[in-house]
């Protein structure tokens, strides 16, 4: 009997990790990473892409096969090549190497120290996004080690400026000046994750599509005059009025491909009295649709765009009719709506012809990723083999990736990582950002055999 017991842990323990050699190299990468610091706006993205191409060198990649560059000197990318038959168009392995801002003293450690403690990593990137950075480029090195010949290229490209420099370096850089290096069919990223409870896995998300920004500004003019002689043609007025009907406007509750899809899992795996409706809501009655976005404010983001006051301005004196009213006000678009919908809509709520609606955007829609069955079965087969139970759950996020520049240039892109976290302890931008050590090991796993059946 404790034969049979062992034997049966050892094989599931082969199962969910890696050989310890590749765990070691996964691990060297990750703390090499965590250790450099490149947070956007005091640390360099560049050691870390020049740390990747020493280990891929050392590893056999050649130097035609590894590119280093960006926009900024020390903000640098890096783009690695695996070849393949080329029966397929490549593959593209996304990760970003910048990280958000991590202050010594708003920490219960150094930030930018590697530390294990108590069945964590701990420090800035290890959840966002330098797990994901270090475990590309280990499994890489890895498949060429086993002389893996995948039927498409593998392209890894770790990149810089996600947390903030926003286009012209990173992902957008690359895109328009090096497309050919990144071109690909289809791409993995952040934006995806496991969803723990209580220390009990949930859900393996599976991000296909993403929320797009869209900022307006609300604006009134008026000639103003002296505030002892009022009249009812008073700026401020006509803004309040027309940010009232917003506030009690809401966009049509709809559902897409993906949002069905997530409420269907969900309506399995929700413990709560929100069963049925989820279940419904997924097929599209507008009853439970209204129940579901009443319950909670991200499940209302998941159903509809919408649309939220952010920042006033107005007025110049004390004494003085205002000239001025504005206000800002922020929209989170469904994919699917048009910047020119929401603009339109936007009038015909404020309704106030004094009331000018600017769109300060300029960026265009961003469209969905397809759902790739090859993407979603890989997905499900190896979560529901590597965590028996645990549901793959489509999802859109209301945040935005760098997916979004892949997706508007026509490139799909599925956030997933297989590592998992609490959903009640979500730390990433936060203080003692951190990952499960078991966790880091089984994402390390789930990625080597998802990029594997992938591209073969
Ligand atoms: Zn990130």
């Amino acid at each position: 009997m404790f034969l049979i017991f062992s034997l049966w842990a050892a094989s599931v323990n082969a199962q969910t990790t890696r050989p310890d050699a590749e765990k070691q190299l996964a691990h060297d990468i990750y703390k090499e990473f965590i250790e450099i610091q490149s947070g956007f706006t005091t640390g360099a993205t560049t050691p870390v892409a020049e740390a990747a191409a020493a280990r891929l060198k050392a590893a056999g990649f050649s130097d035609a096969d590894i590119f280093l560059g960006g926009a900024i000197p020390k903000k640098g990318n890096l783009v690695v090549r695996y070849h393949g038959t080329g029966a397929r168009k490549p593959i593209l392995l996304l990760a970003h190497i910048d990280v958000v801002e991590a202050k010594r003293e708003d920490w219960n450690m150094d930030p930018f120290q590697f530390i294990e403690k108590d069945g964590y990593f701990y420090g800035r990137g290890t959840g966002d996004d330098k797990a994901q950075a270090a475990v590309w480029i280990a499994n890489l090195i890895q498949y060429k080690k086993e002389g893996f010949k995948p039927d498409r290229d593998i392209i890894v490209a770790l990149t810089a400026d996600e947390e903030g420099g926003g286009p012209y370096n990173g992902v957008d850089w690359l895109l328009k000046n090096h497309r050919e290096l990144i071109e690909s069919e289809f791409a993995l990223n952040e934006g995806g994750w496991g969803e723990e409870s209580k220390g009990k896995k949930i859900s393996n998300d599976l991000q296909v599509s993403e929320k797009y920004v869209l900022n307006f500004r609300f604006e009134v003019h008026n000639k103003g005059g002296h505030s002892s002689m009022p009249v009812h043609d008073n700026a401020i007025y006509h803004l309040a009025g027309g940010l009232q009907r917003l506030s009690d406007f809401g966009f049509p509750l709809k559902t897409n491909e993906v949002t069905a899809a997530y409420f269907s899992q969900m309506s399995k795996l929700d413990p709560g009295p929100f069963k049925e409706d989820l279940a419904k809501a997924a097929t599209g009655s507008q009853e439970a649709m209204e129940r579901v976005a009443a319950a909670s404010p991200a499940w209302n983001a998941t159903l509809r765009t919408t649309c939220v006051a952010t920042m006033l301005e107005g007025g110049h004196a004390i004494n003085a009719l205002p000239q001025l009213a504005a206000a800002m006000v922020n929209c989170r678009v469904l994919p699917e709506d048009a910047p020119e919908y929401v603009q339109s809509t936007l009038e015909k709520v404020v309704a106030d012809d004094q009331v000018a609606v600017k769109n300060m955007s300029n960026f265009s829609k961003g469209p969905a990723s397809p759902m790739r069955p090859d993407v979603l079965n890989a997905v499900t087969d190896i979560t529901s083999s590597m965590w028996p139970g645990v549901a793959t759950v489509p999802i859109m996020v209301m945040g935005a990736t760098d997916g979004r520049y892949l997706r508007s240039e026509g490139i799909p892109c599925y956030g997933v990582q297989g590592f998992f976290f609490d959903r009640d302890d979500i730390r990433f931008h936060g203080r003692d950002e951190r990952l499960g050590v078991q966790s880091f090991y089984e994402g390390q796993a789930f990625l080597y055999t998802l990029v594997k059946r992938l591209s073969k």
